[in-house]
């Protein structure tokens, strides 16, 4: 594919840079360049630029696709696609590809830790050490259990069934909301996503973003599920309303959070760092050596079927 010229929106990934560049035209989209310059350059490439490299965060806006009258195709360097116009891309005859699956297992695994990290405090418990509290003052404070907690997911798909998977071998019983029910002999379907939260200890958001699905977790579910209730999301930011989240943890209408994603990454509301019931991370989720690797390779098989005009490994349009 050494005459495909391809555009990589900003750097993610040093693997699929270095096997960009080797294998294809890349053209870095003026990293370290003000935004400004970014129209002239897209001017100057337009009539050349035949695929885009974009991530979750970034995708590709209507404004992006009309800008490139060749392009084919856009590589997303995630599953989620929900910032890249799908539409426009469908009436433009422009593909589009995510990396599904190879990220399912450690995005899993994060949730599942996030909810045991808020249950038992173990960040709070790390600097009860460091900081010499064990020392000076006694055993630390007791926490609540994980084993056996009712855990409800919103979003029974890859990544929420590997999320049941796990939570099954810890005991406990699974629940979801989807829009779709499935016949899970061991799952328990709920409704709404309110009714989910109102029979779970542990809520974990796991579904795509979609217009339905925007800010799911709303003041009502929060309420629902309580001050006991532990919220964790690796889905998106917009599926939670961020604001209700926060009045809601601060006041202890909710027991606690575990968050990998925020409205405006990578922006987190000073509220939540002064939380003790909170645990946060950077948008980790699949940000482990092997998965990323693999996601890499995903982004350049994609490419690289399209350029031999074979099916495409994981096409979403
Ligand atoms: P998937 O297999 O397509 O599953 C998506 C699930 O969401 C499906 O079960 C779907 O069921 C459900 N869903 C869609 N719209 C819904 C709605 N309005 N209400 C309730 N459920 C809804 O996708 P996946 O591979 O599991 O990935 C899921 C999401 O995780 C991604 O879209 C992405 O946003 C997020 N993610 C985050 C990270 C991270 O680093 N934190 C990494 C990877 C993925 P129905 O269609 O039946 O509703």
């Amino acid at each position: 594919m050494e005459s495909l010229v391809v555009l990589l929106l900003h750097p993610m990934d040093t693997y699929l840079e270095q096997e960009l560049d080797r294998r294809c035209r890349l053209l870095r989209f003026c990293w370290d360049s003000p935004p400004d310059r970014r129209q002239g350059f897209l001017r100057t490439h337009s009539t050349s630029i035949r695929a885009v490299v974009t991530s979750g965060g970034s995708g590709a806006d209507a404004a992006l696709i009309d800008a490139l009258p060749r392009l084919e195709i856009v590589a997303c360097y995630s599953v989620g696609v929900d910032r890249v116009d799908l539409d426009r891309c469908r009436e433009r005859g422009v593909r589009v590809t995510n990396t599904p699956d190879v990220l399912t297992d450690d995005v899993a695994d994060l949730a599942v830790g996030l909810a045991i990290a808020v249950l038992r405090r173990i960040p709070q418990a790390d600097r009860y050490v460091r900081d010499g509290q064990w020392k000076a003052k006694a055993d630390y404070a007791l926490t609540t259990r994980f084993s056996g907690k009712r855990v409800g997911i919103i979003g029974l798909g890859r990544i929420g069934l590997a999320i049941a998977k796990r939570v099954e071998a810890f005991g406990c019983p699974v629940s979801y909301n989807q829009r779709t029910k499935q016949a899970y002999p061991n799952y328990t379907y709920s409704p709404t996503a309110i009714e989910l939260a109102a029979n779970s200890d542990v809520l974990v958001v796991a579904c795509s973003l979609n217009e339905q699905s925007r800010g799911i977790v709303s003041r009502e579910v929060i309420e629902a599920l309580g001050p006991r209730g532990v919220l964790v999301n690796i889905g998106r930011g917009a599926h939670v309303d961020e604001h209700e989240l926060v009045s809601a943890l601060v006041d202890g209408r909710l027991g606690g959070a575990g968050l990998d994603v925020f409205e405006d990454e990578p922006e987190v509301p000073e509220a939540l760092l002064a939380l003790h019931n909170v645990v946060l991370a950077p948008h980790m989720g699949s940000g482990t050596r092997e998965t990323r690797r693999a996601m890499a390779d995903l982004v350049l098989g994609n490419l690289e079927a399209h350029v031999l005009k074979k099916p495409l490994l994981s096409p979403v349009v």
